[in-house]
Formats: C-alpha cells, structure tokens, sequence
C-alpha cells in the first residue's frame, strides 16, 4: 500500500506572472475573467491580464 500525503496548503500562493511568493500582506489581486488571480504587484497583474487576453499559445 502507498499512503500519499497531500500538503494542500493554501496560504502558500505564488505570483501568477513571475512566480514569487505571496505573504498575505503583500498580495495584489486583479479579477480577470470573473476569476481572481495573485500577483506580487501591478505590473504583473497587467503582464498576465495582456498575455491572458492575447488569447495564446503557450509558446513564450
Ligand atoms: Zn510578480
């Protein structure tokens, strides 16, 4: 038998854009497409939000 241990935690939130960690109190959410989304600040949010609507392949 394999016991599989989760460790769902979800304080630990990372920037949607650049991919660093969140504390709570230096969080800036955007809601883009009636969902909320983490950054570390505004300019990813805008970074995502114009990737997001450029609708996309994932090619960088
Ligand atoms: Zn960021």
């Amino acid at each position: 038998m394999v016991n599989l241990r989760l460790n769902l935690k979800q304080d630990e939130l990372k920037c949607e854009n650049c991919g660093v960690k969140l504390s709570e109190d230096e969080i800036y959410v955007r809601e883009i497409n009636g969902k909320e989304h983490y950054f570390c600040c505004s300019h990813c949010a805008d970074k995502y939000e114009a990737r997001f609507k450029e609708g996309v392949s994932s090619c960088c």
